[in-house]
């Protein structure tokens, strides 16, 4: 062993260490992804050399051939890969094999529960990568050197999985990286050429790098120089002819270039031909990534020129809401020096993106069409990003709206499972809209007066509760031709749904309680826009409308907590004459009374639609007095 120089011990990050923990104990059932693992991270090391090789070919001078070696020594209990890639320098090491960079990773961990069937699931959210090595090995060696850096400036980290490592600075003849593993008493069966054949067959054929082991000689001398062979196809996956590519082999590519640890929901492989030539083999992940919502989060798509790789994440190829889409494009048409800035605009990488967008926005439909159930998970997971879609594509809007999920009166649990399209299918006779409500909470809408009506006459509503959903429909107008229409905004119109006579004596009730609704408008005064007798109601004596061009309470509510100033708006106060209270305000003679009551009845108002009272003191107290006075 050569001489070991600068040598130092070093602690992990608190983070790793929970990791590394975490990983021992939960995946320990499926150990052998540990090569699956390496292998990858050995690839992605091939494909940064021969990205910075197209400025810089000098640092493939040694082997531009690039590989992956494993082998194994049943005595010394070691397996060992190899590979001629991109390599570390010191800083490199420290910072990629003793941190996580990820942002989030903190709360991430705090959420792991120490069951290790959930945990085992959560991490595979987290993604695992160079520490499952742990899983199997009580000890491992990385000897690396950086492409480009001497033979003295190899680095070798060296660590027991516990809480330090340490590094060194150490001759290294090679450019890339030689991982040893020190297997664990009883992981002995990962020093075997066949064992080690079997999973990298199983996880690893999709590498496009050639994987090679040492070529067994059963009953034959072993000749003395050990003779390497290819196990894998070494063949970038998504170049080959999609009927020649098993599931299985898909689903292992997309766990390595999604760094994921769980199978993919769906994918659409397509290679197009014609004006721009390019390839795309594009993912909907089985679950959302623990840090979806996080701004600085990767995104976008592993972009090749030419089937050689040029940068991760290229955000440019997808909208915003699509982020969660993971996958590969290989374009013929984009420069081998290609940059971030210069993909952010021109008319190649616009017309991949809309076509990109197209493919992703089919193969939803194509899910949700074609298994229901998967749908709905996929909902679950990123239904809250797609929502975003209305806003920021325009072009698309109607195709994203028939993939939306909505919780509606037709549902009692309050699951978002409808689909416009269902919602078109069980309209009544005559309607020609697609009402809606918006709210907190399922609970709090399912209950609210707005709906009376609605139940009355059997018509459905769909309830929207996320936070997002106000802002959402105000980007949606209409779908298939149909209107939408807050139930709870503006002068509601039920349009045919009313019958002649249905109207004509909302006129004649309206004309005889015109007395009433001026004396509301006195004793309410600035507190409303307006006040009218309600066709909405067949239960609650009064309920608040929004008016037509005013915000919402959810949209009202965000803005507030951003700390923006929010417009003054009122409500409109309509009452439904037939409740026995109105019929009693309408009666009471006294001024001072009649003014205290509706008071009581706006603010009961306000409360069933969810917000909040301004004074809610004085509700009480008034509400008090009554009670009162009703039991003296
Ligand atoms: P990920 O692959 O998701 O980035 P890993 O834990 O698998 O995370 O690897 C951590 C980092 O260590 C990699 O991003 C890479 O920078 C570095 N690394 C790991 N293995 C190698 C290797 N064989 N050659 C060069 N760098 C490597
Ligand atoms: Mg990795």
């Amino acid at each position: 062993m050569s001489v070991e120089t600068q040598k130092e011990t070093l602690g992990f990050q608190t983070e790793v260490k929970q990791l590394l923990h975490l990983m021992i104990h939960s995946l320990y059932s499926n150990k052998e992804i540990f090569l699956r693992e390496l292998i990858s991270n050995a690839s992605d090391a091939a494909d940064k050399l021969r990205f910075e090789a197209l400025a810089k070919p000098e640092l493939l001078e040694g082997g531009a051939e690039l590989k992956i070696r494993v082998s194994f020594d049943k005595d010394a209990k070691t397996v060992t890969l190899e590979d001629n890639g991109i390599g570390m320098s010191r800083e490199e090491v420290i910072a990629h094999l003793g941190t996580i960079a990820k942002s989030g990773t903190a709360d991430f961990l705090k959420n792991l529960s120490g069951d290790q069937k959930k945990d085992s699931h959560l991490i595979g959210q987290f993604g695992v990568g160079f520490y499952s090595a742990f899983i199997v090995a009580d000890k491992v060696d990385v000897f690396t050197r950086r492409a480009g850096a001497s033979a003295a400036e190899g680095v070798h980290w060296s660590s027991k999985g516990e809480g330090d490592f340490e590094v060194a600075t150490v001759e290294k003849a090679d450019r890339g990286t030689r991982i040893v593993l020190h297997l664990k008493s009883g992981e002995e069966e990962f020093a075997d050429g066949w064992r080690l054949r079997n999973v990298i067959k199983k996880y690893s054929d999709h590498i496009a790098l050639p994987i090679e082991l040492p070529k067994e000689h059963y009953g034959e001398d072993k000749p003395a120089e050990v003779e390497w062979e290819v196990v894998n196809r070494a063949s970038a996956l998504w170049t080959r002819p999609r009927t020649e590519i098993k599931d299985e082999e898909y689903q292992e590519f997309y766990k390595h270039i999604a760094h994921d640890f769980e199978n993919p929901l769906s994918w659409s492989h397509n290679k197009v031909e014609g004006k721009l030539e390019y390839t795309s083999l594009l993912y909907v992940p089985g679950r959302a990534p623990f840090d979806l919502y996080h701004r600085e989060a990767p995104r976008g798509l592993k972009l090749y020129v030419q089937r050689v790789f040029i940068m991760d994440q290229a955000e440019q190829f997808l909208p915003l809401y699509l982020r969660f889409i993971k996958g590969v494009v290989d374009s013929n048409d984009l420069s081998l020096n290609v940059s971030r800035e210069i993909l952010q605009s021109g008319p190649v990488v616009d017309s991949m993106k809309s076509a990109l967008t197209k493919r992703v926005l089919d193969m939803l439909e194509k899910l949700a069409s074609s298994d229901a159930e998967a749908y709905k998970g996929f909902w679950k997971n990123f239904g809250q990003v797609l929502k975003e879609g209305p806003a920021e594509d325009f072009a698309n809007k109607e195709k994203i709206a028939g993939l939306l999920r909505f919780a509606s009166t037709s549902d009692e649990s309050g699951e978002q499972s409808v689909s416009l399209a269902d919602y078109l299918g069980r309209m009544k006779e005559g309607q020609d809209k697609i009402y809606y409500l918006t709210g907190e909470s399922f609970a709090q809408v399912k209950n609210s007066p707005h709906l009376e009506v609605f139940r009355k006459k059997g018509i459905e509503v769909l309830l929207l509760t996320d936070r997002i959903d106000e802002w959402l429909m105000s980007y949606l107008s209409d779908f298939d031709g149909k209107q939408f229409v807050d139930v709870a905004r503006g002068d509601l119109d039920l349009g045919s749904l009313d019958s002649e006579e249905d109207k004509k004596a909302q006129e004649e009730i309206a004309k005889a309680k015109e007395g009433l609704v001026e004396r509301l408008k006195t004793a309410l005064g600035d507190e409303v826009a307006e006040v009218r007798v309600s066709h909405r109601l067949t239960d609650s004596p009064a309920i608040l409308a929004i008016g037509e061009a005013d915000l919402g309470l959810q949209m009202r509510q965000i803005l507030e907590a951003s700390g923006q100033k929010v417009p003054e708006s009122k409500p409109i106060f309509e009452f439904n004459p037939a409740h026995p209270l109105i019929e009693k305000l309408d009666a009471e003679p006294d001024e001072d009374r009649f003014g205290e009551l509706a008071r009581i009845l706006f603010d009961q108002a306000a409360l069933a639609a969810g917000d909040s009272l301004k004074d809610p003191a004085a509700y009480v107290r008034r509400l008090n007095k009554l009670l009162v006075e009703l039991s003296a």
